[in-house]
C-alpha cells in the first residue's frame, strides 16, 4: 500500500490553545483508520487539515502527493469537493434544498459533464435504496427524523466516490445500535469506493473494531 496521507511535523496554534503540538502520521491508500482521545485533544483540528477546512500554523499536510500548504484558497475548494467526503455528527444539510437536490449538490458544483452526472445520480439513488431513505429524497432535511438525515449526509459524503472519508463523531447523536449500523455502512461503503477511512469516535466498542488506532493527547499523537 502507498501512503496517500504524509503529516510531517503540523502545529495548529490559536490565540489561547495549541490545538496540535507537532503532528508526524502515515496513512496508506484504501485503509481505515480510527482517531481516539479525550476531548480537546485536537482530533477534530487534524481532521479539518487533512480535510482542507482550515490551515496549519507550521509543517506540510501532503495528501495524495499534494501539499496542501502550497494550494490557493480557490485550489482547496477544488480538492475539497473532488477528494474529501465529510461526516459530521451534526448534519450540514442545506435546508431550503430537499434531500435529492442536497445529494446533487457536489456534483453540481464539481462541473461534472452530464454523461457523469448521470452517473453520480445512479450511484445516489443506488445508496439511498441501501440505505433504506428512497421515500426521503423528496422531502426537506427538517421532514426527516436523525437517522435519516445522518444517513442522507452519508450518501452526499460518498456521492462523488471520495479518495478519502473524514467522519467527525458521526454517531455521536444515534443509539449504540444505530451507531454501529452507521459505522458498519461506512466502512462497507469506503471499501467498495477504495477510499480511505478517518474516524473520530469515543465509543470503545465501535474504536475496539478498527486495526490501525491513532490515540491522541494534548494535541499530540501518543500512539498510533
Ligand atoms: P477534539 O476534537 O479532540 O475535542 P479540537 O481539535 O476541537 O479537539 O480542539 C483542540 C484544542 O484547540 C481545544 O483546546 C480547543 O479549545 C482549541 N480550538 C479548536 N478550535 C479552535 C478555534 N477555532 N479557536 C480557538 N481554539 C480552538
Ligand atoms: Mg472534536
Amino acid at each position: 500500500m502507498s501512503p496517500i496521507i504524509k503529516i510531517e511535523n503540523v502545529k495548529k496554534f490559536y490565540k489561547q490553545s495549541h490545538a496540535l503540538n507537532g503532528v508526524n502520521l502515515t496513512m496508506n491508500e484504501g485503509d481505515e483508520y480510527l482517531i481516539r482521545g479525550a476531548s480537546g485533544s485536537g482530533k477534530s483540528t487534524l481532521l479539518y487539515l487533512l480535510g482542507g477546512l482550515d490551515r496549519p500554523t507550521e509543517g506540510q499536510v501532503i495528501v495524495n502527493q499534494k501539499n496542501l500548504v502550497e494550494l490557493s484558497d480557490e485550489e482547496l475548494a477544488v480538492y475539497r469537493n473532488r477528494y474529501i467526503g465529510f461526516v459530521f455528527q451534526f448534519h450540514f444539510l442545506l435546508p431550503s434544498m430537499n434531500c435529492l437536490n442536497n445529494l446533487l449538490l457536489p456534483a453540481r458544483l464539481a462541473g461534472l459533464s452530464s454523461e457523469e452526472t448521470l452517473e453520480v445520480q445512479e450511484r445516489v439513488l443506488g445508496l439511498a435504496k441501501t440505505l433504506g431513505v428512497t421515500q426521503c429524497l423528496e422531502k426537506f432535511p427538517f421532514e426527516l427524523s436523525g437517522g435519516e438525515q445522518q444517513r442522507i449526509n452519508i450518501i452526499r459524503a460518498l456521492s462523488l466516490k471520495p479518495k478519502l472519508l473524514l467522519c467527525d463523531e458521526p454517531t455521536g447523536n444515534l443509539d449504540s445500535e444505530n451507531s454501529k449500523k452507521v459505522i458498519q455502512l461506512l466502512r462497507t461503503l469506503s471499501a467498495e469506493f477504495k477510499s480511505t477511512l478517518v474516524v473520530v469516535t469515543h465509543d470503545p466498542v465501535i474504536a475496539e473494531s478498527f486495526s490501525n488506532q491513532i490515540l491522541m493527547k494534548d494535541g499530540m499523537i501518543v500512539r498510533a
